[in-house]
Parts: structure tokens; sequence; C-alpha cells
């Protein structure tokens, strides 16, 4: 489960999100959509880590992180233009993030290339990244994000600098990883609906740093409950 209790992070002043509160809970995916400049990104990055909220608190599972390093959290995050490390091979770049929470080497033996089969990218182990496509850069992204087995998943616009084709693909694989990881609990901004739409048990509508609406994306679509709302999905008239 990850849960913001009441989250406000702001830079310089500037309130960028506003007493967020949101619970996905155990092995669900949640999807924030929104206009751009909405908090989406920063609402992700206080969960990973990487800012500190103003107030409120972010709780992983039933521990309270809101004051622990990135890497004592026990998530992975994949982002739009993972920039995997270009002097390092395929399996490198996986064993990176093991690695660095000391894990045996032994257990990275067999972890490396588990994560590598379940992207489908087993045979590219030996391989550097500029001999990859775009979406196997990222596939070999989200093993590295996996490979430490967390609990929980932060997927930043993972899929919006691929082609249209490649992006459809990429969502069928990601469903069928979520099957394959059911207990992995799942917080995905995007900007594209369609993805929303087909992977997330929730969506969240933000706008201005908070949450307008949360609920399945039928009952959205069918009742959005607010103007707002309603012409962001396309719905107004
Ligand atoms: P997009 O869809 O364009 O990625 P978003 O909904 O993810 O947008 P955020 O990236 O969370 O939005 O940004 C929210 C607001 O915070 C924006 O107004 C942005 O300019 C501001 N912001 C983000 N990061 C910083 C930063 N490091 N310093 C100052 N302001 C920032």
């Amino acid at each position: 489960r990850i849960a913001f209790e009441n989250v406000s992070v702001a830079y310089n002043g500037l309130t960028v999100l506003d007493s967020l509160n949101l619970t996905v809970n155990p092995g669900e995916i949640v999807a924030l959509i929104g206009p751009s400049g909405s908090g989406k990104t920063t609402a992700l990055r206080a969960v990973a880590g990487f800012v500190r909220p103003s107030k409120g608190r972010i709780m992983i599972g039933d521990r309270d992180v809101t004051n622990l390093a990135p890497y004592d959290r026990d998530i992975g995050m994949v982002v739009q233009n993972y920039a995997l490390f270009p002097h390092m091979r395929v399996e490198e770049n996986v064993a990176f993030g093991l690695r660095a929470r000391h894990t045996p080497e032994e257990v990275i033996r067999t972890r490396v290339p588990e994560a590598l089969a379940m992207v489908g990218m087993a045979a590219y182990a030996k391989r550097y990244p500029r001999e990859l496509s775009g979406g196997q850069q990222q596939r070999v992204a989200i093993a590295r994000a996996i490979a430490i087995r967390p609990q929980v998943l932060l997927l930043d616009e993972p899929l919006s600098a691929l082609d249209a084709q490649i992006r459809r693909s990429m969502v069928d694989e990601l469903a069928r990883l979520h099957r394959e990881l059911p207990s992995l609990t799942v917080l995905y901004v995007t900007h594209d609906q369609s993805e929303a739409l087909t992977l997330a048990n929730h969506i969240g509508i933000m706008r201005d740093g908070k949450l307008r609406a949360f609920g399945d994306a039928q009952s959205l679509f069918r009742y959005p409950p607010n103007r707002f709302s309603a012409e962001f999905l396309g719905r107004a008239n």
C-alpha cells in the first residue's frame, strides 16, 4: 500500500502539491492523470523520496517513510527517459540497484536473469544500451526497477518517449507483468488516458496540486464528479 496522508509539497514557497490524500491498495495500479504542471510527477517524487513534503506523511505498507532516504523505501522507479548507464551492459544496469543495496553476489546472479526474463529481455543481457531500441531500453529500465523486488513500483510516463505502436504493445506487457507480480503496488503517472484505462484499477485526476477526482475508470467516465474532470476526460457538452 502507498498512502499519502495530507501531503503538501512546495517549491520556493509555491505549493505544487496541496494536502493530497490518496491510497493505492496492495497489488493495485492507480494511474494519475491531469494537465501539465498539476503535480503528478511531484507526487511520485515524494513517494520516491526525492522531494520532502512540507506537511503530511507518506506511508508504504505500515511504514512511515516520510523521512527515509530513497534507498530505504522499498520502491522501484522508472521515468520517461530513463538513462540507463551507457557504459554498462544490460545485466550490469539491472544489477546496479541490487549492488547498491549490498545484495549478495549469488542472489544477484539469479535475480538479474529472472528480472530480464520477466520483460522479455533475457537474450540481451550482454548488450550495451546503445545497441537497444527505445522500447527495449525501457524494458531494461523496468527490469532494473523490479529486480530489487520492491513492494512499490513508481512509473512516470514510462512509455511516452516511444512511438504509438510500441507503446500499445508495452501497455500489454505491463499488464502481463502485473499479472505475474500481483502483489506489486503501482502508481502510474501518464498523459495518456487510454493507458490509464487499460492498466489502472483506479484513476486519479489532478489539477493545481489537488486530487479532483478518484474512482474506477468506468464510473469516472460515466459520472465525472465535477466539470473540470468531465472536460478533462473529453465528456463535457
Ligand atoms: P507534467 O505532466 O508536465 O509532467 P506534472 O503534473 O507532473 O506535469 P509536476 O512536474 O509535478 O507536474 O510539477 C508541478 C509544478 O511544480 C509545476 O508548476 C512545476 O513547474 C513545479 N516544479 C516541479 N519541479 C520543480 C522544481 N524542482 N523546482 C521548482 N518548481 C518545480
